[in-house]
């Protein structure tokens, strides 16, 4: 009953979708993040499911809502052409080429659909209602499986020409270095990620220098998180890679800093578990490099956990909203 006296005095909602590769997530988000009204499916196969489980999903979500909402904001992967409402290339899942995806959400949603990269969205998501609240100019990376990013400046989301802006994955730090999903080689993404941790976990195991990783792995495929497990069981390669790892992020993020000159630099994610065995050479070659001031630039880790995703989306569609309308008077 509490939830539904809150909804009630809720002046401003809007219905935000994180679509990822395994889960579609969907919820009610007011002004203040408060998040209501969660729903959770498995992502479907194939574009047109997909279109039709967001456009369901948020339509279930909004109809929850006492007050009509705002606007639906989606968090896709991938290259997103925000201003076109176009998915316009998604590794993760099939069929996500070129395809139109705000305007059949919103048909199917009956509001003003906004759609934007997840990354991107994550750090609107940050600004507006997680660590980087209070500042103006915002760097956002999110260390998982891949490495995206976003970039606040002045209280907006920088989108660059087409939407792409803030691909701090592909920021190529070693030239001669391993081939990056994106064609290129040596990128900040391939030299330092979730797959890429794992592909040297893998070679570790083929060099038979590491019998810790050996044995936590077994026959099985290696992972990022199996690395850092057998760096906390004593084995030293393995924590050499992790390292090392760190100090090239600190090092790509520190030519960002550098551009930028940002208030806060964010950072969400799944490599964020790894600790201090990453983050202490990050920030070490971080502040190393930074020039100036922007030495002075803070360093934060997410403040939205589980909900990222969904805030970062929910931000978008305020931030959007708040542009067709002019100002929201409080
Ligand atoms: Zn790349």
């Amino acid at each position: 009953m509490r939830q539904r006296v809150k909804l009630e005095s809720m002046k401003r909602v809007v219905v935000a979708a994180d679509l990822g590769g395994t889960n579609l997530r969907a919820a009610l988000v007011n002004e203040q993040g408060e998040v209501f009204a969660r729903r959770e499916r498995p992502t479907p196969e194939g574009a047109e499911a997909v279109v039709e489980a967001v456009g369901d999903l948020l339509s279930q979500v909004a109809r929850a809502s006492a007050s009509p909402p705002l606007a639906a904001g989606v968090g896709s992967p991938g290259l997103v052409d925000a201003d076109a409402g176009i998915v316009a290339l998604s590794p993760n899942i099939p069929g996500f080429r070129n395809l139109q995806l705000a305007a059949p959400v919103s048909e199917r949603v009956g509001l003003p659909t906004y759609i934007e990269n997840d990354a991107s969205a994550a750090a609107l998501g940050e600004y507006r209602f997680g660590a980087g609240r209070g500042t103006r100019h915002l760097l956002h990376a999110t260390l998982g499986t891949g490495i995206g990013g976003g970039i606040v400046i002045d209280g907006r989301l920088y989108r660059g020409a087409r939407g792409f802006a803030g691909e701090i994955g592909h920021v190529v730090l070693d030239p001669a270095g391993p081939r990056c999903s994106c064609g290129s080689r040596g990128c900040l993404e391939a030299l330092v990620s979730g797959w890429a941790f794992a592909a040297r976990a893998r070679r570790l195991i083929q060099s038979g220098n590491s019998p810790v990783l050996l044995e936590i792995v077994g026959y099985r495929e290696p992972t990022a998180a199996d690395l850092h497990a057998a760096a906390l069981a004593g084995d030293r390669q393995c924590e050499a890679e992790i390292r090392n790892g760190g100090h090239l992020l600190g090092i790509g993020l520190g030519g960002l800093v550098n551009v930028l000159n940002p208030d806060i630099v964010t950072l969400s994610g799944g490599l964020l578990n790894m600790g201090e065995m990453l983050l202490k050479p990050m920030r070490e070659a971080l502040f190393s490099i930074a020039y100036g001031p922007a030495s002075g630039t803070q360093l934060a880790t997410t403040t939205l956990d589980d909900d990222a995703g969904l805030l970062g989306a929910a931000a978008v569609a305020f931030e959007r909203a708040a542009l067709v309308a002019g100002p929201l008077k409080g």
